[in-house]
């Protein structure tokens, strides 16, 4: 007698095992969508990714190695979506940074992408589901031991609704700098230090309770449990989504009255908020 693949397989090593559905392999996921990482570094085999977490693993590596295998093969394929919706907004942004020069080149004409924001969530949370799966979170020299709330896996997985007042949010505070939201004055945003993960951990037992993740020098905060975003202190430690908007409508940078915007598409509810970071030019000398 011959059997199918059993559909309630858990792959020990896979941290999105929780409803069975594994493969009995495991994936070569990268900590950074590969697909970004290939965008970046232009395909140069020699290339090293910078790796920063914030309180992570802080030497150079090679994207090859840059891998996790925390995840199989199956939910590897499924999660890809996510993986394409971040490359979207990463080649938005980083094709207007790299005319841009900073100020020295042009700006151009008005533009604007829609993309998917369920995606581009459920990106951020596998960011940081995989370094804590990878154990790449670390603080006082030594790594950190960040378990996964199960909570999280059906919300990547999409199983569970993710509640309005969690979900992913973006700089309404120009002053907040916990959430960064310039992608074009900086160059290094488009090329060497394109991305970055800080993670919030509880001080209890470090579980995974959300965090921010950067992709090309704008920041996105996500939260597995409810927050507020406003600006009481927590024993003078500020609170790092103040001021923030959640699940935007879409979020546009403006120079001289011309729009660079990304519009969000949402399945949950949202409160339709939009931001507009107006920037402003140097006095040219
Ligand atoms: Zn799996």
């Amino acid at each position: 007698m011959t059997t199918g693949p059993d559909p309630n397989y858990r792959h020990p090593k896979c941290y999105a095992n929780l409803h069975g559905g594994c493969s009995t392999k495991i994936s070569g996921e990268h900590y950074i969508s590969h697909s970004l990482i290939k965008l970046y570094t232009f395909d140069d085999p020699d290339v090293k990714v910078k790796h920063n977490n914030g309180f992570g693993i802080r030497q150079d590596v090679s994207p090859k190695n840059f891998v996790v295998n925390a995840l199989c093969t199956n939910h590897n394929t499924a999660l890809s979506v996510t993986d394409a919706t971040a490359l979207e907004f990463a080649k938005f942004l980083r094709g207007i940074a790299i005319r841009f020069l900073g100020g020295a080149g042009e700006w151009g004409n008005r533009e604007e992408i829609i993309i998917s924001g369920d995606d581009l969530e459920r990106w951020a949370l596998k960011l940081l589901l995989n370094h804590a799966a990878g154990k790449a979170f670390s603080a006082n020299k030594g790594q950190v031991r960040s378990p996964i709330p199960p909570v999280a896996v059906d919300f990547l997985l999409g199983r569970t609704t993710w509640p309005f007042g969690m979900g992913l949010c973006v700089a309404g505070d120009p002053a907040n700098t916990d959430i960064p939201y310039d992608p074009f004055t900086n160059s290094e945003h488009s090329t060497t230090n394109f991305w970055g993960a800080r993670p919030i951990l509880w001080s209890e037992d470090q579980t995974l309770g959300g965090g921010i993740v950067e992709l090309n020098g704008v920041g996105f905060g996500l939260s597995l449990f409810p927050i507020f975003r406003g600006y009481t202190e927590v024993k003078g430690v500020k609170n790092p989504f103040r001021g923030s908007l959640e699940r935007p409508d879409y979020m546009e940078w403006n120079l001289d009255g011309i729009g660079k915007r990304v519009n969000f598409t949402w399945s949950g509810p949202t409160d339709h908020r939009y931001v507009v970071y107006t920037m402003t030019t140097k006095a040219k000398v």
